[in-house]
Formats: C-alpha cells, sequence, structure tokens
C-alpha cells in the first residue's frame, strides 16, 4: 500500500510501518474488519505459537499497536488525518502480557477466549503442545456442537505416582548437588547456578526403576475430552485448550492441545465465508410462470416466492440465514441461486407442447424425425446415459455410427 500523507507527516517516528498495513487491511476497512485482521494475526505471531521467534514476538506487539489505533475511532481519525505523529504517545507495548489484557474483550466470549491467556509459567518450562483433529458436518458447525476428542499425550505414570521409582524402592538424594538439582559455582566475582550434570536436575538418584514407565515418571496416554465446538466455526479453524498439552518436565505448566476443526461439506449448502449459497433448480415454466417452492435452509424447508419471469442465476437472499458469526455478530446470508433444469427426457405430450411452443415463439428447433432413433434406442439400450451418450453422436458420420447400427442390428 502507499498511503499519500502530508510531508511532515512522520517526523519523529520514521521507520515506522503504516498501521493499515500491519493489519493487513485496507484503508477503508470496517471496524469488524480490522478486528478479524487483527484476531487472525494475533493468532498467527502469537508468542505460544512462536516459540523463541523474537520477530513473531515483534509483529505480535506491532499489531496489538496498530489495532489499538485503529479500533478506536477518535484515534483512527487523527492517524488518517496526520499519521503516526498523530496518535504519538499512544501505546507502545513492551511485554506481551499487557496485550492480553489491554485487548481482552476481543478474544473473549468467542470461544476462542482462551486462545489467549493463562497459565504463562516463568523459571519453571512449561509442557510441549499437542494437536489433534476433529470433523463436524456444516449444520454442527452452525449451531455449535459438544464432540468427543481423544488427546495423544504423556500422563503421569500411576504406578510410580510420577516419580520414576519402582514403588518400595529406594530413592536416594543426589550426592552431587545434596537433592537441590542445581549446583552453585564462584568464578571470579560471579556466582553461577546451573543443573547438576549428575542428576539433570532431578535432585534424586533412582536406583531402582519402575517398570512401567521406565524410569520416565509419565506413560503415553490417549485422553478423551468433551469440548464444545463454538457456533459460526469454519474449516480450519483452530481451539485451544488450555493445559491439556503435555505434562511439563519440571513441574511448570501443562502444554496446551490445539483442536483443528474440518467442517464437512454439505450436499446442499456451499459456504463462502458467513454466506451460505443453495442452488435451486427450477423447471422452464416454473420461471417463466413464478412458483411457490420450498428451499432449504438451515433451519429446515422453507417456502419461497418465485416470481413470474424469472432468470437463470438470480440470486435470492435471505438475510441472516447464513452461518451464525462466531463473535456473536450478524449472521450471514442464505443466497437461492436459480438454476434452469433442462428436462433429459420427454413425455409425447411435453413434446408435442413444446414444439408447440417452439412455433408460437418462431423458433427453430430439431425436427421431429431425431427423437425417433431416440426412442428405438432407448427400447434397445434402457440404460438412460448410455442412450443420451449415443444420442449426442447421432450423426451419420464415423464409428459411432456404426455401433448404434450394431445395437439395432442386436
Ligand atoms: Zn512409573
Ligand atoms: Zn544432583
Amino acid at each position: 500500500m502507499n498511503e499519500k500523507r502530508p510531508q511532515n507527516a512522520m517526523p519523529t517516528m520514521t521507520g515506522k510501518r503504516d498501521y493499515y498495513e500491519i493489519l493487513e487491511v485496507t484503508k477503508s476497512a470496517s471496524k469488524d474488519e480490522i478486528s478479524a485482521s487483527y484476531r487472525r494475526l494475533a493468532i498467527k505471531f502469537h508468542p505460544d505459537k512462536n516459540p523463541g521467534d523474537d520477530e513473531a514476538v515483534q509483529r505480535f506487539k506491532e499489531c496489538a499497536e496498530a489495532f489499538e489505533v485503529l479500533s478506536d475511532d477518535n484515534k483512527r481519525a487523527r492517524y488518517d488525518r496526520y499519521g503516526h505523529s498523530g496518535v504519538e504517545g499512544g501505546t507502545q507495548f513492551h511485554d506481551v502480557n499487557d496485550i492480553f489484557s489491554a485487548f481482552a474483550d476481543i478474544f473473549s466470549g468467542s470461544g476462542f477466549g482462551d486462545i489467549f491467556g493463562g497459565g504463562r509459567g516463568r523459571g519453571v518450562s512449561r509442557g510441549r503442545h499437542v494437536s489433534c483433529d476433529v470433523t463436524i458436518d456444516l449444520l454442527e458447525a452452525a449451531s455449535g456442537v459438544k464432540k468427543s476428542i481423544r488427546i495423544k499425550r504423556h500422563k503421569e505414570c500411576g504406578t510410580c505416582n510420577g516419580t520414576g521409582a519402582e514403588p518400595g524402592s529406594k530413592v536416594e538424594s543426589c550426592s552431587y548437588c545434596g537433592g537441590h538439582g542445581q549446583v552453585i559455582s564462584q568464578q571470579g566475582i560471579f556466582r553461577m547456578q546451573t543443573t547438576c550434570p549428575q542428576c539433570h536436575g532431578e535432585g534424586q538418584t533412582i536406583h531402582d526403576p519402575c517398570g512401567d514407565c521406565r524410569g520416565a515418571g509419565y506413560v503415553r496416554s490417549k485422553v478423551e475430552r468433551e469440548i464444545h465446538i463454538p457456533a459460526g466455526v469454519d474449516n480450519g479453524s483452530r481451539l485451544r485448550l488450555s493445559g491439556e498439552g503435555e505434562p511439563s518436565p519440571n513441574g511448570g505448566p501443562a502444554g496446551d492441545c490445539y483442536v483443528d476443526i474440518t467442517v464437512r461439506p454439505h450436499p446442499l449448502f456451499e459456504r463462502e465465508g458467513p454466506h451460505l449459497i443453495c442452488r435451486l433448480p427450477l423447471t422452464y415454466p416454473q420461471a417463466a410462470l413464478g412458483a411457490t417452492l420450498e428451499v432449504p435452509t438451515l433451519d429446515g424447508p422453507e417456502e419461497l416466492e418465485i416470481p413470474a419471469g424469472t432468470q437463470a442465476g438470480e440470486v435470492f437472499r435471505l438475510k441472516q440465514r447464513g452461518m451464525p458469526d462466531l463473535r456473536g455478530g450478524r449472521p450471514g446470508d442464505l443466497h437461492v441461486l436459480v438454476q434452469i433444469d433442462v428436462p433429459k427426457k420427454l413425455s409425447t405430450k411435453q413434446e408435442e407442447l413444446l414444439r408447440e411452443l417452439a412455433e408460437l415463439d418462431h423458433t427453430e428447433v430439431t425436427p421431429h424425425r431425431k427423437s425417433f432413433f431416440e426412442k428405438l434406442k432407448d427400447y434397445f439400450a434402457p440404460e438412460e446415459e448410455a442412450a443420451e451418450a449415443e444420442n449426442a453422436n447421432d450423426k451419420p458420420t464415423g464409428g459411432k455410427r456404426k455401433k448404434t447400427s450394431r445395437r439395432d442390428a442386436s
């Protein structure tokens, strides 16, 4: 994006990126668009998802700063007018945790609320994150649903209660560190504390390791959990179950489990973001004369009046009958897309009437002779598809014709 700003707009904070660019929205973006984009980016650059990636943290902070300005009408107006200098002194986020508290409301109440915050331990390491998949159908995505999922992760060994020692066996304090797990060494004026090289921080020596976990203290497990999938999720949505990941190796908080959601395609509804599209086949008479028809909606069939003279490709929009909004905003619409169904087979009477209509309209149509062959073929090869395939090549040329004759003769 190349925004034109007054020359003196950025005298002090040169090098700062454009807020709209940071949030990947256009200058005319609505508040909803800005929030949605911020949410998406915040999830993408979330420090928990990018451990050790300083650039992600930087982007995360940058997004928060941009959002802080663009989500506020006054600040946004000043920024639009004067650029960065118009909103100088605005919040600069130094600590990632500040961002959670500053924008708690945008992330809460959405079912995605617990993507952020909670359990950020210090000094001890956190368990690894795990993920699992769940597939739901479109109606479940529309209403929200409770699903049972299986999380594969380790859990404390029940035999040794996580100690790693065979029950009843002797566990000795580490002689090297005296059971502290840490050793302190002095180098000149520096005192350094490091993890004990003998017990690797455990503080104890196990002589007889637990047979069930081979001394690890934890075993592989599959944990079943019932989760609530909020209404409005889409294919590729991700939920976070806080603390349902791997246990911490040293008493810190457990990791999280990310649940990746797949939404099965529906036979009647196509999804386009919040909107649903349903194709409605009409016969030529229905389209020409009008009709009242039942169309499927998420809440069951509903009558829809098709006015006379409806064209193929016309769309009837049923407002707010699409997918619900994940954050409780306005639902999408249901678009009923008209298609004109041309019959593949006609009764004698239907054909007669259509020919009459064509005559009335002075429209040229293929002469009647052709359907005689069609009937003949139907007689010998009653399979619809076969008859139609032949029919399409019913000109007296080439091998196809030969095939037809052969069939006629058999
Ligand atoms: Zn064990
Ligand atoms: Zn030790």
